[in-house]
């Protein structure tokens, strides 16, 4: 194995995803190799940093506008556009840099080896902010349980629980076909007020009960929870003691009324 082989593979190497015959060759390597063990410790060094700190930086306000402002041609004299002001290059190499660290940031997201609860919550994180952005949260409309029930039919291959929950002040919006990682999801879409809450729900590998987990993620509350072989990942920007209520309305009315 030379220089160029161990650093292709010092990535999955530090994340220990090697087989142990490649892993104690770079380990070899690195005791032989000073060039190969800087680096080695230098990848451990940024990684470290990224775990410190929230890989999620919103650009300061106005900062997109500024750079777009400088970046603009100056018009020369006779009218056309000519080159660009020095400040209009440095704009450009720091919009330059701000992509490449978005990229270093988005490679280390994808090879971190976070746990599974961390990558689903990511991904119900991206589910929920994707659900806001289009015009349509919902592929159907409608606050009947007995109309969004049946449009999953033949949709996803297993029939989510919907519960009613508009006499306590939680309506039903309607549902869509979503996917989360590699499977299709039933996300059912309720509305409190002006916050919208998706609960993403999918069949579970096992029986098992699990209780409901509360995480935090990039302003959004998000409970997990396992009841009657089924799934259940809720999302809001609703404050902690709704969505906790709205939970527990939510468990009672699938335990008491399932179907
Ligand atoms: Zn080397």
């Amino acid at each position: 194995m030379d220089c160029r082989d161990v650093q292709n593979l010092l990535h999955p190497y530090s994340d220990g995803e090697l087989d142990l015959i490649r892993h104690l060759q770079i380990e070899n390597h690195l005791d032989d190799c000073k060039e190969c063990a800087e680096r080695a410790r230098s990848l451990r060094q940024l990684r470290g940093v990224l775990a410190s700190t929230s890989l999620y930086h919103r650009a300061p306000d106005g900062l997109q506008a500024k750079l777009r402002a400088t970046a603009e041609p100056l018009p020369t004299p006779s009218g056309r556009t000519g080159q660009r002001r020095p400040s209009a290059m440095l704009a450009a190499m720091a919009a330059g840099i701000f992509v490449l660290l978005g990229a270093v940031t988005a490679g280390f997201l994808f090879s971190r080896p976070g746990t599974i609860d961390d990558r689903f919550a990511e991904r119900v994180v991206a589910g929920h902010v994707r659900s806001l952005q289009v015009a349509h949260a919902t592929d159907v409309v409608s606050s009947d349980r007995h109309t969004v029930k049946p449009w999953f039919l033949g949709k996803v291959n297993f029939s989510p629980r919907v519960p009613d929950l508009s006499p306590q002040g939680y309506t039903l919006s309607g549902g869509r076909l979503d996917y989360l990682i590699d499977r299709p999801v039933a996300a059912l879409v309720y509305h409190r007020r002006a916050h919208l809450i998706n609960v993403f729900t999918w069949p579970a590998p096992d029986d098992g009960e699990q209780p409901v987990r509360s995480l935090h993620r990039q302003g959004f509350q998000i409970r997990s929870w396992q009841h009657s072989g089924m799934v259940y990942w809720a999302i809001s920007d609703l404050n902690d003691v709704e969505l906790d209520e709205f939970v527990r309305l939510f468990q009672e009315h699938t335990a008491a009324a399932p179907g």
